[in-house]
């Protein structure tokens, strides 16, 4: 019976690589996935001793207001502190994380320490932190969320959540039950990349949406492509319709910012301005707004 078990798990491997590259084909086993599981869970393994090594961190990129140029506020975007790798992006990590169910974990704690960090900084600026599609099968998500609003005393109206467009396609009730209840406490929700997979316009009417941002890869596409703007501007003409603002993300040259400025676009990221910034170095910004904070702070734990 161990050569069977031998058997099977083979078969599982070449079935899960079938089911990964969009079901209904036929994979035959082959040597490399067996060293490519091993070393997802050696990953895995690795990201379980950063969470309780307290390893991952939020670094911040600011968000600017078009208009005016300012700093409006800044998302915040998980790192890995890796003791031998050093500062680990989430390209690295975030597959492995969210299939393993470990992203709720990281982003949680990501979240508890942004808001921390953003006590000593301007009462008006805003945190925006980012969940991931699965965070969703959690039933307990709003509730952690809210909790950890109550423990890190940080407004509710200066956080938002930036959401999947994936988590509002088929029969996602529960999750949106989720967005409702989180926004009813006054949290902004923001419909992240949207447009790169199968939502359409009856989804952002199903939630009133507090912003739709345009995902990197559009934003790209602006560059040189005619087919990018009028992908652009049938988002801007979307959003303008359901009196939804924009923002946008990955603006790396004047050139991109302007043309995003004059589709309607309210706010921005990018390369342009700033890439993301260690908690200290946002600090440094702000040097005068030690503990200016509008309200008592309870004591995380
Ligand atoms: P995202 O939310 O779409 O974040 C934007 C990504 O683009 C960030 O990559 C950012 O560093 C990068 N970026 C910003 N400006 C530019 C630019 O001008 N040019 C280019 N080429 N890239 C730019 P990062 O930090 O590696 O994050 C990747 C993704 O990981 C994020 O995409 C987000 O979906 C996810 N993520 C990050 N932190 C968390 C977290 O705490 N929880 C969850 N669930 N997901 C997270
Ligand atoms: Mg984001």
């Amino acid at each position: 019976s161990r050569e069977l078990r031998w058997l099977l798990r083979r078969a599982d491997l070449a079935m899960y690589e079938a089911k990964s590259a969009g079901r209904n084909r036929c994979v035959e086993f082959d040597e490399r996935m067996e060293v490519e599981l091993g070393k997802r869970s050696a990953l895995e393994t690795e990201i379980r001793h950063g969470i309780l090594a307290g390893e991952f961190i939020p670094h911040f990129q600011p968000i600017v207001e078009l208009a005016s140029g300012e700093v409006k506020g800044f998302e915040a975007l998980a790192r890995w502190q890796h003791p031998a790798k050093g500062l680990v992006a989430p390209a690295d990590f975030l597959e492995v994380a969210e299939t393993s169910g470990l992203i709720g974990e990281i982003s949680m704690s990501v979240m508890q320490q942004a808001l921390e960090a953003a006590r000593s900084w301007p009462a008006n600026l805003t945190i925006a932190v980012n969940l991931s599609a699965v965070q969703f099968k959690d039933p307990m998500l709003a509730q952690r969320l809210l909790r950890i609003l109550t423990v890190t005393g940080f407004p509710a109206r200066r956080l938002a959540l930036e959401i999947p467009e994936s988590c509002l396609i088929g029969g996602r009730e529960h999750a949106l039950g989720n967005i409702q209840r989180l926004q009813a406490q006054g949290i902004h929700i923001v419909i992240a990349d949207f447009g790169t997979g199968y939502a359409s316009p009856t989804h952002l009417q199903a939630l009133p949406f507090d912003r739709i941002k345009i995902d990197h890869s559009f934003v790209r596409l602006l560059e040189s492509d005619e087919q990018g703007d009028a992908l652009v501007q049938a988002i801007a003409t979307l959003g303008k319709g359901l009196s939804i603002p924009l923002s946008a993300e990955g603006i790396e040259t004047a050139a991109i910012q302007s043309k995003l400025k004059a589709l309607g676009c309210a706010d921005a990221q990018g390369w342009l301005f700033a890439k993301a910034l260690s908690p200290e170095q946002v600090d440094q910004m702000y040097p005068d707004d030690d503990c200016v904070q509008d309200q008592p702070v309870a004591k995380a734990k």
